[in-house]
């Protein structure tokens, strides 16, 4: 069989078998790669020869993959060597586990300590970064379109929970903008000189879908397309109607074109909604007639140039509309599923933007459990105490750490289920709409949690987790805000419409709460008089939505965690953070009462403490976290690089006395 070693510079002499396989055992191994499902990899070494010794998140992370493998997966051998970049490829079954290991954290663009920065060099370092990240990754349109694993992986680097901004240009650029036009390519070649240009990040791409007065109501839309005898004329008809959130001013040196959807105006008839591509502004300025008022910014965030966008009578050309046939004006027989179909990137990014999140929890674990590990107070003996040594300090590091591993194993099968074309489309949308509700209120229990206990340090911009906490809300709501999203797949769930696959019952008890909580919201719609249009609907079922739609996420993430056979205590920590959800039911239903429920919890965490720095390293996340409170010496070195005011003013005599 032919072999690809990926290996960028030939091994280094100082580099002796001793040393590679010391570095090997101080290293984070993920617990899947003692599975057979990674039997078909070989761990080589693979040698930073920048760095002159053998790193060790290359030592784990490197295997010979085949020549086969790589055709398979559209990755061409020279990329692959020029970039030192690697993969793993953990099973044929499961290709999006495919996980692209690169240097990118140790970049200068990703080493800039961005808390001293200003708001505005922060969003220039953020297009920079973006634009960086899709020149590694070279996505080709079809990668794009069809959501290759090279798709995938740029949307689970790590390096993307550094900078949720970033994040949030490629999510739009690449998820919505590159791929919308990626499927007319074949018929419109028009398009691709565009499509090369937002591929090298040449131009940003942005998609104009909300308006002020419509957002989750965005079928609603105002903006009009009037078709001319030489094209179209863009216009804003009200303040309610400028697109609101994405990021469209020139402030920022590139030029940005946008995905506007407009309502098509035919001979006075409105023919229903359909994107537009308008160029919004050049290097410098906006084009002529679109206008880009800049948003303040939103709280405790990543800053970007949010702004709201309106358009006054622009001018377009016939090949601006955003369709395969130039030719067809006609009215949509089914209006809604038409305007669904428009926006079909969506539904894609409802799966994409949980990505980061993951990779958040993850180092916002580490950062929480290294701190509370050197982080010591006095003891009676004057003996140092580690604050870890409290189980209030406990719960919330292995909380996060378990949660972590469980969401980071899930993830990827996920990403097979929603991607396997021969599964019902509504059932692809609904794991998408299981994992990013599951995801986002996992993050939002761990994380305020794991911070609180960092205490002030806990708060500041430099330790990550108090602006990441606050970025974390806008993926909430992009891309499909998740109360609705739960609103509308519990609704179709309890009607019947289709059936997502849980796990068995009998298989644990997160999985018989899933049931439970389905079967009881069905017996409930059953007995209530009306439709699900009611009032008695809208008021005793919608609210249960979010938590049913979790609860099946976390029998599903449990089931996968146990198929994969995490450590048993990352299992049982899991369970009980679950529990902690919802103690009732398990007080009344499952066999549990509170003091069992405390006395399970006690053991789960007693279990995982002995090797909570082994789980940690695990996460492998550590080389993408940059708070400096992760140990003492990295404090000392960040605080040796902060400013220092100094001075030789003397005090008034005066002043000394009254202070005396
Ligand atoms: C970080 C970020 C990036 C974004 N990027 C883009 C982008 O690139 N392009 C773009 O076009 N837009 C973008 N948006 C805008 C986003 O699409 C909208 O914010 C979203 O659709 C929600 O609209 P809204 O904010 O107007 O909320 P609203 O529509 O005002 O909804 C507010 C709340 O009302 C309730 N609600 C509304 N409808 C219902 C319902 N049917 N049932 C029950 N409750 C309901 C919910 O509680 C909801 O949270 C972005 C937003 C964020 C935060």
């Amino acid at each position: 069989m032919e072999y690809a070693y990926l290996s960028r510079s030939p091994f280094p002499p100082q580099v002796s078998e001793e040393l590679f396989q010391r570095a090997i055992s101080r290293s984070s191994i993920h617990p899947l790669l003692d599975k057979p499902q990674a039997g078909k990899l070989l761990p080589i070494p693979l040698i930073d020869a920048s760095l002159g010794r053998i790193s060790n998140l290359m030592a784990v992370y490197v295997y010979q993959i085949t020549l086969d493998m790589m055709r398979e997966l559209h990755v061409s051998q020279p990329f692959w060597e020029s970039q030192s970049c690697m993969i793993h490829w953990f099973s044929a079954k499961h290709p999006y586990r495919i996980a692209m290991s690169n240097e990118l954290h140790l970049h200068p663009l990703f080493q800039t300590k961005v808390e001293l920065l200003t708001p505005d060099e922060r969003v220039a370092l953020s297009y920079k970064r973006a634009r960086l990240l899709l020149q590694t990754y070279r996505l080709t349109p079809s990668d794009v379109q069809f959501c290759s694993p090279k798709f995938w992986s740029l949307m689970m680097d790590p390096i993307c929970s550094l900078d949720i901004a970033m994040f949030t240009i490629l999510a739009a650029h690449v998820g919505l903008t590159i791929g919308t036009l990626s499927r007319h390519l074949k018929k419109r070649p028009d398009f691709k000189p565009l499509v090369d240009r937002l591929l090298r990040l040449d131009t940003v791409g942005i998609y104009l879908l909300t308006e002020r007065g419509h957002g989750l109501d965005a079928f609603n839309i105002e903006t009009t397309a009037t078709k001319t005898a030489d094209g179209y004329i863009l216009h804003t008809p009200r303040e309610e109607a400028a697109k609101f959130m994405p990021a469209s001013t020139p402030s920022f040196g590139i030029p940005k074109v946008a995905l506007v959807m407009a309502r098509l105006i035919v001979n006075g008839e409105d023919r229903g909604s359909r994107f537009f591509v308008v160029p919004i502004c050049n290097e410098r300025e906006m084009y002529y007639g679109v206008h880009s008022v800049r948003l303040p910014p939103r709280s405790g965030t990543g800053p970007l140039d949010f702004s709201i966008t309106s358009f006054d009578h622009v001018h377009l050309p016939p090949t601006a509309l955003v369709a395969s046939d130039l030719f067809d004006f006609s009215t949509p027989a089914h209006p809604l599923e038409a305007w669904w179909d428009e926006i079909w990137r969506i539904q894609l990014g409802t799966m994409a933007v949980p990505a980061p999140w993951i990779s958040a929890i993850k180092a916002v674990a580490y950062i929480g459990g290294r701190y509370s590990m050197h982080r010591c107070l006095l003891g009676k003996r004057s003996e140092p105490i580690p604050i870890l040594t409290f189980r209030t300090q406990q719960w919330p590091v292995v909380h996060a750490t378990a949660v972590g591993a469980v969401m980071g194993n899930w993830f990827p099968l996920v990403i097979d289920q929603a991607m396997n074309r021969s599964t019902d489309h509504r059932v692809r949308h609904a794991m998408s709409v299981i994992v990013k509700t599951t995801v986002c209120r996992h993050f939002q229990r761990c994380v305020p949690e794991v911070a609180e206990r960092c205490g002030a340090q806990g708060t500041f911009e430099h330790n990550y987790m108090a602006r990441i906490e606050n970025d974390g809300k806008g993926v909430i709501i992009a891309e499909g805000d998740v109360l609705t999203l739960c609103i509308r797949l519990f609704s179709e769930l309890l009607l019947q419409r289709y059936e997502v696959p849980m796990p068995d019952p009998g298989e644990s008890l997160l999985a018989r709460h899933a049931w439970a909580l389905l079967e009881e919201n069905k017996a409930l719609l059953k007995s209530l008089k009306g439709d699900h249009r009611s009032d008695a609907f809208n008021s005793l079922i919608l609210p249960q939505s979010q938590t049913v739609v979790e609860a099946i996420g976390h029998a599903l993430a449990y089931s996968a965690a146990l198929k994969s056979d995490l450590p048993q205590p990352i299992l049982d920590v899991y369970e009980c953070a679950v529990i902690r959800q919802d103690p009732a039911w398990y007080s009344e239903q499952g066999g549990l009462s509170r003091m069992d429920q405390r006395i399970h919890e006690d053991a789960a965490v007693t279990s995982m403490l002995p090797k909570l720095a082994s789980y940690l390293s695990q996460l492998d996340i550590d080389k993408y976290v940059n708070a400096p409170i992760v140990s003492d010496a990295r404090w000392k070195d960040y605080l040796a690089a902060l400013p220092v005011h100094t001075g030789n003013a003397v005090p008034e005599v005066e002043f000394m006395q009254a202070m005396l």
